[in-house]
C-alpha cells in the first residue's frame, strides 16, 4: 500500500513538474532575443562569392592538402593548406612538412620547426578539386621525437600489437553550439531556456538549434571518407551528437579529428561556435561526453560475454590510469562532469552494469541478450584525445600493462 502511495505521490509530482516545464517552455520563447550572430564577423560575409572562384579549372595534375594537425593543448586542431603537384595515391606520396610549433605550443622559440608527418588521407568537401584532400598528421621535434600532444604515435605501436584482436572502436562525440558571444546557440539572452526533457532527439523551432549546420557535418563527413555513424540532438538545447565507427584499429581516432574539424569549419561558415568543452553550462545541464565503445574479436563471438567481463575486471583495476587519459587535462576536465549525476558515473570509483548510464562502463541491453558483441566506456570527455582514450583500453585490456 505505501508503495502505492509513494507511485502516486511520484506520478502527481511527475505530472505537474512536466506541466512547469511546459509553461516554461512557452514563456522561454518570449525571452528569445533577436540580436542573434549579429556580432559574427563570418555571418555577414556573403557566401556566394566565393563560387566565382571555385570555378575556375585548377591545372591537371595539381591539388590542394590541407595538413590538419592536433595542437599543444590537445584539443585544438591547426591546419595549413599546400598545393601538390602530383595527385598522391596514398600517405607514402606526401611530403613531410614543417610548422612553427612555439606558436601552437608545441616548443620553444630557439628551435620551433615541428615536423607534420602524413598519416591518414580523406577527401576535402570544402575546396573545389575532385583530387583536393585533408591530411591527419602526427607531430614531431627536430630530434625525431613525438611532440608531448602526440598521443597518436602511442596508439600506434599499441595497435601494431593486437592486430589479430581486431579492436574496434565506435566513438559518440557530443557538443555544444554556442554564439560568438559564448552563449549556448538558440538561448535566451537573459535567462535560460525551459528545464531539460524535451530536447533530446527533439523536433521543432523551440526545441532544437542549427539542425542545417548538423546535417551538412552528416553530407560533408560522408564525402571525406569517414565511417560516419549518425546524429542526435542531445538533452541539453544546443547540444548535439555525432558518432564514427566502428572502425577497426586507428580509424575510428583519425576519423573523430577529421571529422571535428569539419563540424568546426561549417560552423565558421554559419558564424557559429563550436565547444567541446565537457561541462559548457553549470548547474542541471547535461555535460558532454564521447563515450567510447570497443570490442575485439573475442568479445564478438559467440560466448563473447566472457571477454567483456574480463575487460571490465581489468578496467576496474586502472581507475585512476583512465581518468588522466580521458580529458586532455588528466582529469581536471572531468571533474566537472562526472559528479555521479545527470547519466554519470561518479570520478573517483569505477562502477559498470547493463543497460545503466550511470555508470563507468555500461554493457548495453542488447549486448547483455546475445552474450557478445562490445562495453561502452562512458568516462572519456567530450574534449579528449581519441588517442589517448583507445592507447588506454588497449593498453589495459589487451596488453594487460
Ligand atoms: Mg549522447
Amino acid at each position: 500500500m505505501a508503495l502505492r502511495c509513494a507511485g502516486l505521490l511520484l506520478s502527481k509530482e511527475l505530472s505537474s513538474s512536466i506541466q512547469q516545464q511546459m509553461r516554461s517552455l512557452g514563456t522561454s520563447s518570449r525571452l528569445f532575443a533577436s540580436d542573434f550572430l549579429k556580432n559574427s564577423p563570418n555571418t555577414a560575409l556573403d557566401k556566394s562569392l566565393l563560387n566565382r572562384y571555385r570555378n575556375l579549372k585548377t591545372p591537371d595534375g595539381r591539388c590542394q592538402a590541407t595538413y590538419l594537425w592536433v595542437d599543444g593543448t590537445g584539443e585544438n586542431v591547426r591546419l595549413k593548406d599546400r598545393v601538390l603537384d602530383k595527385i598522391p595515391a596514398g600517405v607514402q606520396d606526401l611530403p613531410k612538412w614543417q610548422y612553427d610549433g612555439s606558436s601552437t605550443y608545441q616548443s620553444q622559440g630557439e628551435n620551433s620547426d615541428t615536423v607534420l608527418v602524413p598519416r591518414a588521407i580523406y577527401k576535402d568537401p570544402f575546396k573545389p578539386g575532385k583530387n583536393d584532400i585533408i591530411v591527419m598528421c602526427d607531430t614531431y621535434l627536430a630530434d625525431g621525437t613525438p611532440t608531448p600532444s602526440n598521443k597518436r604515435h602511442d596508439l600506434q605501436t599499441a595497435i601494431a600489437k593486437v592486430e589479430h584482436e581486431e579492436p574496434w572502436f565506435g566513438i559518440e562525440q557530443e557538443y555544444t553550439l554556442l554564439d560568438v558571444d559564448g552563449r549556448p546557440f538558440g538561448w535566451p539572452a537573459n535567462g535560460f531556456p525551459a528545464a531539460q526533457g524535451p530536447y533530446y532527439c527533439g523536433v521543432g523551432a523551440d526545441r532544437v538549434y542549427a539542425r542545417d549546420l548538423v546535417e551538412a557535418h552528416t553530407l560533408a563527413c560522408l564525402y571525406a571518407g569517414i565511417d560516419f555513424g549518425g546524429t542526435n540532438a542531445e538533452v541539453m538545447p544546443a547540444q548535439w551528437e555525432f558518432q564514427v565507427g566502428p572502425s577497426l584499429g586507428m580509424k575510428a581516432s583519425d576519423d573523430l579529428w577529421v571529422s571535428r574539424y569539419i563540424l568546426q569549419r561549417i560552423a565558421e561558415e554559419f558564424g557559429v561556435v563550436v565547444t567541446f568543452d565537457p561541462k559548457p553550462v553549470d548547474g542541471p545541464w547535461n555535460g558532454a561526453g564521447a563515450h567510447t565503445n570497443f570490442s575485439t574479436k573475442d568479445m564478438r563471438a559467440d560466448g563473447g560475454m566472457k571477454a567483456i567481463e574480463a575487460a571490465i575486471e581489468k578496467l576496474s583495476k586502472h581507475q585512476e590510469r583512465h581518468i588522466r587519459a580521458y580529458d586532455p587535462k588528466e582529469g581536471k576536465d572531468n571533474e566537472r562532469r562526472l559528479v555521479g549525476r545527470l547519466e554519470t558515473s561518479s570520478i573517483d570509483k569505477f562502477s559498470w552494469g547493463v543497460a545503466n548510464r550511470g555508470v563507468s562502463v555500461r554493457i548495453p541491453q542488447g549486448v547483455a541478450n546475445a552474450g557478445k558483441g562490445y562495453l561502452e566506456d562512458r568516462r572519456p570527455s567530450s574534449n579528449c584525445d581519441p588517442y589517448a582514450v583507445c592507447n588506454a583500453l588497449v593498453r589495459t585490456c589487451l596488453l594487460n600493462e
